[in-house]
């Protein structure tokens, strides 16, 4: 299965560059061409913007096997919707998960910046994933910085940085990371990482601009660290704090705002976290399944 993410501010509205390495795929998808795989198309139901049709305005570019679906109580935001969480999930027992912490299904390094814990000041800490094993580093460079910042929706551009803005960075993101953490286990801050959350937070901060086309953000690396911070001190002194949770996966070390009913939820993200659990536990249980049987027939 393949899912081709078009993010319509950026692309359609031609708001900012997309990633060259697709360059390609947009140039080919931007043609409108006739697409010849099993496909499932989706709208929702309640979206104010574009009301459902049913599929039939680009039913003719699907060629394969094809079904439609409309997304019944569903708005505008669909991946945002809570309806289409699954049911309630049962707890399973913790399993180890370091090496598939950092690798995507292929067993490649995933690089992309992930965006599930409900405050860009938590996604940001999280930018230094696996702690507690692998501490696996996503600021390895300026643009990967950068390209975080314009991914999480604080800045629109960011002007291109240095090696000293990365160290920057990540010095504000420890502080923010000890900052989260002492307030989720009720004890007390550490004074340096509050100076430092406190001076970056005192930095100029960059300033959303109307244009023609709509709000445009311009950043220098220490105006778009500047706004972080500032979420790290509403979060940490707002209404959120007892919603604080660290993911259940224990390898994966995130913190996230569990806004869900009775605060049930477990992982950051079933995508992050969940479905890998669930994974690792199916191929424990087929282990241990295999074991058995094998000790059966000797
Ligand atoms: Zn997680």
């Amino acid at each position: 299965m393949t899912a081709v993410v078009v993010h319509h501010y950026r692309r359609r509205l031609s708001l900012a560059d997309g990633e060259r390495r697709y360059d390609a795929l947009e140039k080919r998808l931007a043609a409108r061409p006739t697409i010849g795989v099993p496909t499932v198309t989706l709208d929702a139901e309640r979206d104010p913007f574009t009301a459902p049709g049913g599929g039939t305005s680009y039913r003719d570019r699907f060629t394969g096997l094809y079904a439609h679906r409309t997304l019944p109580g569903i708005g505008h935001n669909v991946p945002r919707r809570r309806r289409l969480r699954a049911g309630r999930r049962r707890r399973r027992p913790p399993l180890r998960l370091a090496a598939e912490m950092v690798t995507g299904q292929n067993g490649d390094v995933n690089l992309d910046h992930v965006f599930v814990c409900g405050n860009p000041a938590l996604d940001f800490a999280a930018t230094l994933r696996a702690r507690r094993s692998v501490r696996f580093e996503m600021f390895v460079t300026p643009e990967r910085l950068n390209a975080w910042y314009v991914e999480s929706g604080l800045v629109d551009a960011v002007s291109p940085g240095q090696e000293a803005d990365i160290e920057r960075a990540r010095a504000v993101r420890e502080a923010v990371y000890q900052l989260v953490t002492a307030r989720r286990l009720g004890e007390e801050y550490d004074g340096a990482s509050l100076t430092v959350v406190n001076n970056a937070a005192r930095t100029s901060p960059a300033v959303p601009q109307l244009t023609p086309s709509g709000r445009w953000t311009q950043a220098t690396p220490d105006e778009a660290l500047s706004l972080v911070a500032r979420h790290a001190v509403e979060l940490l002194s707002g209404p959120d704090v007892p919603l604080l949770k660290e993911c259940g996966n224990p390898e994966c070390t995130r913190t996230y705002i569990d806004r869900s009913r009775g605060m049930r939820r477990q992982w950051c993200g079933m995508d992050s976290c969940g479905n890998k659990i669930k994974a690792a536990a199916y191929r424990a249980r087929k282990r241990t399944a295999t074991d058995t049987s094998r000790r059966r027939t000797s």
